[in-house]
């Protein structure tokens, strides 16, 4: 039986996506071949590669102004890449913190350069964004970082930070696909491919052409967008498979009616979860309600000597990998695009029995 897996990353993938993958796995397309023993340079593959690269600009309607690389190393090593590539000669770069993930970033630019905090959730236990008011953009930072969608502590962003003419950076591991976004606001968008594109290997980078090719001196070939940029992503050899997969789940996406479609879908998924942890003293979110976030819900008991009860519970039902983050304790569930409605409703009525049975 396919359980519902409330897991943060890797997370679950559409069903759909893993038949296909299935049904392909010995003989893609009558070549005889499994898409894993393909040459990456072979025009089987390079079929396979266009068309999820053609897939995705559809999806995030990426323009030819930006280059779109199939990467690995994981968004950890876009904490290093950004810095490395995109300094350019300035002294300083802009960094919003709201969270574990904005943290990292932070703690890896800063052996490359001078951080400007913008803004600091730390003080709030990351519930809250700090008011605009309260930004302190610098003057000539050579690029803003935010993390839209903190996947740790459950705080998003409601819009995209008005940053003037500075390349605006986002990691969107735990966002992207979720909802329309204008690309043309970004200078560089990441994200690592496990939470909501395909499985772990990949890391899929849209960067607008006229930022790269200007890296830090010694930086390795492996760390330079415009080596990558230039070579198709294929410089060395890619995550052949994962690329595969997430063409398969982009081809899924447009099924599903591309990122609008999805977007109805993930916002009334989020809003039941929220409404029955609310309507409840039993269960506590501690987000700002102007900044929770659709993709990852965490949320407490009110009693935590029963968490344990509740997770075992749940197991038996089928509703997998409920426990909070390390650092936060709790609940967390990764309600990402291939989370059907139907396991969060299957959560929410295991709740509310929960509550009925020990609240
Ligand atoms: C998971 C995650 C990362 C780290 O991704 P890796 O691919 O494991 O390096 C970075 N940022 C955010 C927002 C994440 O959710």
């Amino acid at each position: 039986m396919r359980a519902y897996n409330f897991s943060a990353g890797p997370a679950m993938l559409p069903d759909d996506v893993m038949l296909t993958a299935q049904q392909e796995m010995l003989d893609w397309h009558g070549t005889g071949m499994s898409v894993m023993e393909m040459s990456h340079r072979g025009p089987e593959y390079t079929s396979i590669a266009e068309q999820a690269e053609a897939d995705l600009r559809e999806l995030m309607g990426i323009s030819d102004d930006y280059a779109v690389l199939f990467l690995q190393g994981g968004a950890s090593s876009q904490f290093s890449m950004i810095p490395m590539n995109l300094l350019n000669g300035k002294t300083h770069a802009d960094y919003f913190n709201t969270g574990a993930w904005s943290e990292k970033a932070i703690t890896e630019a800063g052996r490359y350069t001078k951080v400007n905090v913008v803004a600091d959730a730390k003080p709030s236990h990351y519930r809250t964004i700090p008011d605009k008011v309260e930004w302190q953009l610098s003057d000539n930072a050579a690029y803003v970082h935010y993390t839209p969608n903190e996947t740790i502590h459950g705080i998003e962003f409601a819009n995209i930070p008005e940053v003037g003419d500075t390349p605006l950076i986002a990691d969107m591991s735990s966002t992207i696909l979720s909802r329309p976004v204008d690309v043309n606001r970004f200078g560089l968008i990441y994200a690592g491919a496990q939470k909501n594109i395909g499985p772990a290997g990949l890391c899929i980078v849209i960067v607008r052409k006229d930022l790269i090719g200007k890296t830090l001196p010694g930086t390795p070939v492996m760390f330079d967008y415009k080596i990558h940029a230039d070579n198709g992503s294929m410089y060395n050899t890619p995550a052949t498979y994962s690329w595969y997969l997430a063409g398969l789940v982009f081809q899924w996406l447009k099924q599903k009616g591309g990122l609008q479609g999805m977007a109805e879908i993930n916002q009334r998924k989020a809003a039941k979860l929220y409404a029955t942890i609310d309507g409840s003293d039993f269960y506590a979110n501690p987000v700002d309600i102007r900044y929770r976030s659709w993709m990852n819900i965490p949320f407490t008991l009110a009693n935590s000597d029963l968490d344990k009860q509740f997770l075992a519970d749940a197991a038996k039902e089928g509703l997998l990998t409920l426990k909070g983050h390390r650092d936060l304790g709790g609940m967390r569930a990764s309600i990402y695009n291939a989370m059907p409605e139907a396991g969060v409703d299957k959560l929410i009525g295991f709740m509310s029995e929960f509550e009925r049975r020990f609240g």
